[in-house]
């Protein structure tokens, strides 16, 4: 969501007239977008601030800002750790960054009065409508959309309805209209952005023959000939009802391929987390998932070490983690975020328990996509080629519709289309192929069979 924001924001400052440089060093103008889901990565920023803030003693013109979760999360306490700040925008206030750029500017030329740090934090009513401009002179084969912004849950961990605020959707013919958009520029794939995409319109919007507003947006995206592979994330386990799991089967370009936080496997810890399932349940989901999908790719998010977390707890998460054998996933240590629930509760625990458990669950992790990988081994795989890959003179690299990376040997005019990739190759990570000649129809898409 960050990558989509931190995007949204250089297309409008692009509009404006201002470039991007590869370099923070070659910048005139550095954005910080910032991330509070972890204590760790409020640091990073904080660190990098301030490095940044030393290169500013040397030009005084040079402008610094942060943005976004850290930014809405702290506040103005932040200027008492970098006074030296020139702008301080929250989660609601991207689509002011030109404009505030633009003043600083002003005055850093002698036009206007010195206006200090610039902070901007307040709730903006409509704000989840203007983090919809992509680069036009830039063609995403696979592109980001931002649905929804806000979280109405409350997981005792989780800072993010607090940085993103109350959850508000943007209607379904402007997100229709923004994919159309995308697609005329040779977009090929859409990922739907949003913190529980599931809960989607909700509130807002009707439901619709039994199916939820989210599966009306994914069913109009299925109608639109020049998308070929539809994604999302993070929907939440509470939203896969069965209008959903149908939508597997009857929207033939819904990747098989989810992403759905588990957080834990032991119902205690469940409950004190405030996650609305019980491991059973989340099994459950997986099971219709797979009877309809039997190749289905799973991914989570997992929290090792939440406060009361005993080692039979942790062994309950390592079973339903084995037991469902998980293709991806984010193995979080749990990290205190202050102002929610469970920061103040009893049994913290130790940081080297923390480790040790995300290590164990890392190598099951690796195990698994290692041998889910080796399966696909001599198999022809549907790739949509989204460019060059990082190394290699004419290597090119895609993602099946399962999101495995695929490398293989290719030419530019492939890029943007769906082909018929042989695996010969694989890590746990990624996979390694070539393209199959026989029979290639680059221009069409490959009808996908689902087993
Ligand atoms: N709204 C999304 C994403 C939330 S943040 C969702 O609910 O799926 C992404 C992940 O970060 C969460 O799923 C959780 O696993 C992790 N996370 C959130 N707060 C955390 C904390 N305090 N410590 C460690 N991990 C955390």
């Amino acid at each position: 969501m960050n990558a989509r924001d931190s995007e949204a924001v250089a297309a409008m400052l692009r509009h404006r007239g201002y470039s991007m440089v590869d370099s923070e060093y070659e910048a005139d103008i550095v954005l910080l977008n910032t991330c509070a889901v972890r204590d760790q990565a409020e640091q990073k920023a904080i660190g990098k601030t301030g490095h940044l803030i030393k290169h500013k003693r040397n030009r005084p013109n040079f402008i610094i800002g942060i943005m976004g979760c850290m930014a809405q999360n702290r506040g103005r306490g932040i200027l008492d750790q970098l006074p030296d700040l020139d702008l301080l925008v929250g989660t609601q206030k991207f689509h002011r960054i030109p404009d505030h750029l633009d003043s600083l500017i002003h005055s850093a030329n002698g036009l206007g009065p010195q206006p200090g740090t610039i902070v901007d934090l307040e709730d903006e009513e409509g704000s989840q409508n203007t983090i919809c401009d992509h680069d036009p002179d830039q063609r995403q084969v696979s592109a980001f959309v931002s649905i929804m912004q806000g979280c109405n849950m409350s997981c005792t961990f989780c800072i993010v309805p607090k940085t993103r605020g109350r959850e508000r959707c943007r209607p379904i013919a402007e997100i229709v209209e923004e994919i159309e958009s995308l697609a005329s520029q040779g977009t090929r794939e859409v990922t739907l952005l949003g913190q529980i995409v599931t809960s989607y319109g909700r509130r807002e919007l009707p439901f619709k023959n039994g199916k939820s507003p989210f599966v009306q947006l994914l069913e109009k995206i299925q109608e639109l000939p020049e998308i070929k592979c539809i994604r999302f994330t993070s929907p939440h386990p509470r939203g896969f009802k069965k209008d959903l799991i149908e939508a597997y089967r009857g929207l033939s370009k819904l990747c098989e391929y989810v992403h759905l936080p588990m957080q834990s496997g032991s119902n205690r810890i469940l409950r004190a987390m405030n996650r609305p399932y019980t491991a059973k349940r989340y099994k459950q989901i997986v099971s219709e998932l797979r009877t309809v999908v039997p190749s289905m790719y799973i991914s989570t998010d997992i929290i090792v070490g939440f406060p009361g977390e005993t080692e039979d707890d942790f062994q309950e998460t390592r079973a339903l983690f084995m037991d469902i054998a998980f293709d991806m996933a984010y193995i979080f240590k749990y990290s205190i975020r202050t102002e929610t629930p469970a920061a103040i509760l009893p049994h913290q625990v130790p940081q080297e328990v923390k480790e040790a458990r995300n290590q164990i669950l890392l190598d099951i992790l690796t195990q698994n996509s290692m041998s889910r990988n080796q399966t696909l081994l001599g198999s022809t795989q549907e790739v949509l080629v989204e460019g060059p890959a990082r190394k290699g003179e004419g290597m090119y690299s895609g993602r099946t519709r399962g999101n495995r990376k695929v490398n293989f040997s290719g030419t530019p005019r492939l890029i943007g289309k769906l082909v018929p990739v042989e695996i010969e190759k694989v890590s746990s990570s990624s996979l390694y192929g070539s393209l199959v000649l026989h029979g290639m129809e680059t221009d069409k898409p490959l009808t996908t069979k689902k087993l």
